[in-house]
Formats: structure tokens, C-alpha cells, sequence
């Protein structure tokens, strides 16, 4: 019999996240940054934002990023950029947040899938080579959960055959591959700062990343319409822009990221720990030479519906990403694919939960969700 800690007699609240936690410990500072912008009037694409896309290139050996509204336009501006629209086909995991796939749709092309590895949950780059056709034009792999899909394995089938490569990073900032930063490796990686990343800001926002200067000053253009001088547009583009205040508030972040990043890997460390005895469940795996970031702890749990909700019962957050494989989508069924078509996904979408592995976890609060877990497997 395991012996569950006590704690687990009573119930205790342990969110999924905890942003007024965070906001709480560095409420000063903040209202600061925030208070600095006001004063300014320099609202949206001013000081702030050059001074974090400045920090975040060098935080990375980058040689340019480039400040964006969004994790979602991060991706928009990096297709339109690379000039990657109607009649290209990119090629993608169906296991993943929406705004992936719906990008490429957006910049007019067709998103093709690849099933995913059932261990890492990321795209799996030996299933590539049987989709590229003559209009394949980019693969977009994404780094799920805060661990990087095997990008040596993607360039090596992107480079010979001058296909561009665009890293979705939003879940995976100070993530590292053989120790290359997340977002680093690919013609372009966009980095997303919801509240629920890693570094999340006030808001939405979001970064390109791209060792491409000339790159670079292309989606600087796109980002504003596509003006190339004041009211002279190039190109069309879309807006866009980061707002100051954003940045601002980033900026504060930043500085306890990696701090924030360590909380974050010791939390995913005694989960294992914990978590071990119980056979039930599958725990994340991080492939050798991958350092991963946690944005999320996901396990594979049987009965996970009736795990859910018995961990809800309990007080604990837990939640879903993703319960619907993208191929299975209503809004893409004009893809043509069907149910049973990339079997991995679809089962992890059946039995992966996320449980709370956020920094200002306290070490009861992992021991309880670790019992409870342990609880509903006990016996069954
Ligand atoms: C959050 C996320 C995005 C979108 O980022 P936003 O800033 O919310 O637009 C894209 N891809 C993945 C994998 C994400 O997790």
C-alpha cells in the first residue's frame, strides 16, 4: 500500500495556474513598468518592444526577433514572409493548439499532416518524406508542452530539398535541443506570450525569432501592413504590432524567467518521483539531449475522464490539451481526412492530462495532486 501524505485526507485547492500568485510577488515592479508606458504615450511598437526584442535575440544567440501581437501572428507573419500562401502545402502535427494549423490556413495554404511520436507527443520526422509533394513549401513542427520535436531529423529533410522550417516555440522559451535555444534551429520560430506560457504576459503577444536579418526586415514591414514608407505598402501585410505595454510588463518577466523555468523542472522532477510507483500512468518523456521546459506536466492516464473529474472532486485543475486531433475538425473537413487517420494523435487525445507544474507550486501542493493521483489508481 503507498503511503499518501496527510494532506490528502481533506481536500486543497491547487490551481492549474496561478497568475495572482506570480502578480502578487512582483506587484511593484510591475505597476511600474506599467505606469512608465502611460506616462510615455509610446503605446504600441516603441521603446519597450526594441528593448525586449534586443534581450530575447541575445537571450537566444539570435540575430533578430521580432516583437508580434501574438503566438498566432508570429506564425502568420513568418508564412507571409517567406512568401508561403494559395496553392503551398505545410506540413504539420494534427496534436496541437489550433493556431498552428489554422495559420497556414489563414496565409491560404493547406496544412498536411504528420502523426505524431507517442512518447514525446511532437511530430514524428520519419512519417515526413511520404507527404512532401512538388507544393510542399515548409514544415512547421511545434514543440509541445515545453519539449523540442527532433530537429535534426526535420532539417535533415527540409534542407536538401530548400524547404523552409518554422518552429512553433510558444510552449517551449529556454527550451533547448543539443543546446540550441527553441526557435533558434528553423528559417523562423515564433514565441508566444499568453498568460498561460512560460513567460506570459498582460495580455497577447508574441515574438519571431530568425537568424535571417533580411527576413527580419521583411516582417517588420508585414507586421505594420506592409508599409514600406509612410502609406506606401509593398506588400500587404496586417497589424501586427506589439503593444509597449506588453513589452513592458515582459520585460519585468524576463528577468525571472529562468528562475521561473527551474521551479518549473524541479516541479516535473518530484512528480516523477511521486509519481513512479504508480503504473497506471505513462509520465512525460525527455528524450536525451532535450532540456524541457514544463510549460505543461503531462501524463497518459487510463480512465482519464474519471481521473479528471475525481482530481476536480479534490480541489486540483488539470486540463486537457488536446482533446480533438486538428485533422478532426469541423472547420478543416474539406482536408478530406478522416477518423483513424493518425491513430497516435488521436489516442493521446483520449488520455493525456496536464497537471498543475506551475512555479509558485508549493511542495504540499505537488504532494497532494501526486496522492490523489495515486489514489485513483489504487486498488483498481
Ligand atoms: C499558445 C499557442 C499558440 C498561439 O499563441 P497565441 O499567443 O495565443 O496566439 C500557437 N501554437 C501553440 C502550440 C500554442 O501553444
Amino acid at each position: 500500500m503507498l503511503n499518501a501524505p496527510q494532506a490528502s485526507r481533506s481536500t486543497m485547492a491547487v490551481p492549474l495556474l496561478d497568475l495572482k500568485a506570480q502578480y502578487a510577488a512582483l506587484r511593484e515592479e510591475m505597476l511600474r513598468a506599467v505606469v512608465g508606458v502611460l506616462e510615455s504615450q509610446d503605446l504600441t511598437n516603441g521603446k519597450p518592444v526594441r528593448e525586449l526584442e534586443r534581450r530575447i535575440a541575445a537571450d537566444h544567440g539570435c540575430r533578430a526577433a521580432v516583437g508580434v501581437s501574438s503566438g498566432t501572428d508570429a506564425l502568420l507573419c513568418s508564412l507571409m514572409a517567406l512568401e508561403i500562401g494559395t496553392g503551398s502545402e505545410v506540413i504539420t502535427t494534427p496534436f496541437t493548439f489550433f493556431a498552428t494549423a489554422g495559420s497556414i490556413w489563414r496565409a491560404g495554404a493547406r496544412p498536411v499532416f504528420v502523426d505524431i511520436e507517442p512518447d514525446t507527443f511532437n511530430l514524428d520526422a520519419s512519417r515526413l518524406a511520404g507527404v512532401i509533394t512538388d507544393r510542399t513549401k515548409a514544415i512547421l513542427p511545434v514543440h509541445l508542452y515545453g519539449q523540442m520535436a527532433d530537429m535534426e531529423a526535420i532539417l535533415n529533410v527540409a534542407k536538401p530539398r530548400g524547404l523552409a522550417v518554422i518552429e512553433d516555440a510558444a510552449q517551449a522559451i529556454g527550451a533547448s535541443y543539443k543546446g540550441h535555444p527553441a526557435g533558434t534551429l528553423g528559417t523562423a520560430g515564433s514565441l508566444s506570450f499568453y498568460p498561460t506560457k512560460n513567460l506570459g504576459g498582460l495580455g497577447d503577444g508574441g515574438m519571431i525569432l530568425t537568424q535571417d536579418e533580411k527576413l527580419a526586415e521583411r516582417m517588420r514591414v508585414l507586421l505594420n501592413h506592409g508599409q514600406s514608407s509612410e502609406y506606401h505598402h509593398a506588400w500587404v501585410g496586417g497589424n501586427f504590432r506589439l503593444d509597449s505595454i506588453q513589452a513592458a510588463g515582459l520585460l519585468v518577466k524576463l528577468d525571472h524567467l529562468a528562475h521561473w523555468t527551474a521551479r518549473r523542472q524541479e516541479n516535473a522532477r518530484r512528480y516523477d518521483e511521486l509519481l513512479a510507483p504508480c503504473d497506471a500512468i505513462v509520465r512525460p518523456v525527455v528524450r536525451a539531449g532535450n532540456v524541457s521546459v514544463f510549460n505543461w506536466y503531462v501524463i497518459r492516464a487510463p480512465r482519464r475522464d474519471a481521473m479528471k473529474a475525481f482530481l476536480a472532486a479534490a480541489g486540483i485543475g488539470t486540463k486537457i490539451y488536446y482533446p480533438l486531433s486538428l485533422h478532426q475538425q469541423p472547420c478543416f473537413a474539406s482536408l478530406g481526412y478522416r477518423p483513424g487517420d493518425f491513430p497516435q494523435s488521436e489516442r493521446a487525445a483520449a488520455e493525456v492530462l496536464a497537471l498543475p507544474v506551475h512555479p509558485e507550486l508549493t511542495e504540499a501542493q505537488l504532494e497532494y495532486v501526486a496522492a490523489k493521483v495515486r489514489e485513483f489508481y489504487a486498488g483498481r
